[in-house]
């Protein structure tokens, strides 16, 4: 099959038989409810892209596997340039969306799990990769969106997998049978989980001997028996609901989502396994999947950046405060902040390796780096849109007050900025900045830049880890004139 388009991959999803939950009730059309569409729209933009001249080369890539051009989001990276373009494209996406694209989970899952079943088989003779060479091929031909899944609801941190009273609270095999095995369990906080083909299952963290049932890795139809979802709220989200609902909304086509995917006795069948008790290699996965995942937000959180820096400036311009030096001085601030991540995503791309199966891994410490940083620099960002747009943006009435025949006029009269910009359009880059720091993208951009690809703390772990400290100490003792 030719690259999707964005209406085919709608309609693709249409032909499923996804069960999501949302407000006590299963969603009857998820395709076109209203608080989901937008989510949907986003990815949509993913192969949409593809079919545009200009970004071709950015969105599409040519297959090591068939020869095929696909689509990038399902690519295996063969290079440093593969890498660099990889970021480039999510700052496209994040520009063109102001939101969570959610199809590089998928992309990060692929890379991270095509590199370890090579080293699993290596040591242990199985086919997990064979495996998934088989189920790289059939999402490649087929342009699928993935769910790339390793968040477990973890239960009681202070205990392992096997050590939880519940069983249930990381995912694990329950049965071992002839043709495959039989999971049970959940994953949290499933970015475009509603919105996928499928689910590519990964451990959430390294394992002990005593957790072989849950170093497990699979792939599984979305609409797999056994598989149901439960809708996570956003805030705001219930504005999209809301008859008429438009410039309220700040961002009313584009939007991302979240889900718990429950995983109620699956059965996988075994070419579709690609890991199943080598518990060695869970903390090998984990680690290349996150690190993957701190380099996309190099790439995705900065063009969601380039909007909110460039609403700052627009609101700017509609106060008719452009030109004071304060402002000036805080929208460069914000460049200098988003810039610094774009550096960090496409210096741990540059700085990348080839695995022994082929692909190329990003620069663990610098990836890491990268995502620590995204931890904190949106934020700022964040605080300095606020700061440039004014109280005005949490306080103004409703797009229904300024539509009413009555008080309409008078909000149109007091809520004007320079004269010659209408009133709405002040509104509608005001909505735009509280959907990016407060509303439902502040989802993407805020929270999920703390806790998204691992919290800050799992950053800083793998920085010691990595940084080396031995050899720093070395240079200091020579300079010193300690070591000869
Ligand atoms: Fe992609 Fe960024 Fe969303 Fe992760 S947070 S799925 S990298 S857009
Ligand atoms: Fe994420």
């Amino acid at each position: 099959m030719a690259l999707m388009n964005g209406e085919q991959y709608i309609e693709s999803l249409r032909k499923m038989n996804i069960k999501v939950y949302m407000f006590g009730e299963l969603v009857e059309n998820p395709v076109d409810h209203p608080m989901i569409r937008p989510s949907i729209n986003s990815v949509a933009m993913t192969y949409e892209l593809a079919h545009v001249a200009e970004h071709e080369d950015l969105m599409t890539a040519t297959s090591h596997l068939t020869g095929q051009k696909v689509n990038r989001f399902t690519h295996l990276h063969r290079s440093t340039d593969d890498l660099r373009k990889k970021v480039k494209m999510q700052r496209l996406l994040g520009q063109k969306t102001s939101s969570c694209f959610q199809r590089c989970v998928g992309m990060d899952a692929f890379n991270a799990v095509f590199s370890t079943t090579f080293e699993i088989d290596k040591k242990h003779g199985t086919k997990y990769h064979e495996n998934f060479i088989k189920y790289m091929n059939f999402v490649q031909e087929n342009d699928l969106t993935i769910d790339g899944a390793m968040t477990d609801p973890k239960g009681d941190r202070s205990l392992s997998p096997s050590q939880q009273p519940d069983p249930d609270l990381f995912l694990h095999v329950v049965e071992q049978r002839e043709d495959g095995i039989v999971v049970r369990g959940a994953k949290a906080h499933q970015t475009g989980a509603v919105n996928s083909h499928e689910h590519l299952i990964m451990p959430t963290i390294a394992m002990r001997e005593d957790d072989k049932a849950y170093a497990v890795s699979f792939a599984i139809p979305s609409d797999a028996e056994g598989i149901f979802m439960i809708y996570g709220r956003q805030s705001c989200d219930t504005r999209r609901l809301e008859e008429g609902a438009d410039i309220d909304l700040g961002n009313k086509q584009f939007g991302g989502q979240e889900a718990l995917v429950v995983f109620n006795d699956v059965f996988i069948p075994n070419d579709r396994i690609f890991l199943n008790g080598e518990t060695e290699f869970a903390g090998m996965l984990v680690e290349r999947f996150a690190g993957y995942h701190r380099q996309s937000y190099g790439g995705c959180k900065v063009g969601v950046g380039d909007v909110l820096i460039g609403a700052a400036a627009v609101a700017a311009e509609y106060n008719g405060a452009d030109k004071a030096s304060h402002i000036k001085d805080k929208l460069i601030e914000m460049t200098h902040l988003n810039e610094t991540l774009y550096c960090c995503g496409i210096a741990c791309s540059s700085e990348g390796y080839p695995t022994e199966a082929g692909n190329y891994q990003i620069d663990l410490l610098l990836a890491n780096i990268c995502k620590q940083n995204v931890t904190r620099y949106p934020y700022e960002i964040a605080r300095l849109a606020e700061d440039i747009a004014g109280g005005l943006m949490v306080t103004m009435p409703s797009a229904k007050d300024f539509k009413h025949p009555e008080i309409g006029p008078i909000c149109e009269k007091y809520f004007k900025g320079v004269n010659k910009v209408p009133t709405e359009q002040r509104m509608r880059i005001l909505r735009l900045i509280e959907n990016l720091t407060l509303g439902t993208a502040a989802v993407g951009y805020r929270t999920e830049s703390l806790h998204g690809a691992g919290s800050p703390q799992a950053q800083r772990i793998m920085i010691a880890r990595q940084s080396n400290m031995q050899h720093k100490k070395e240079l200091a003792r020579k300079i010193a004139g300690i070591d000869k």
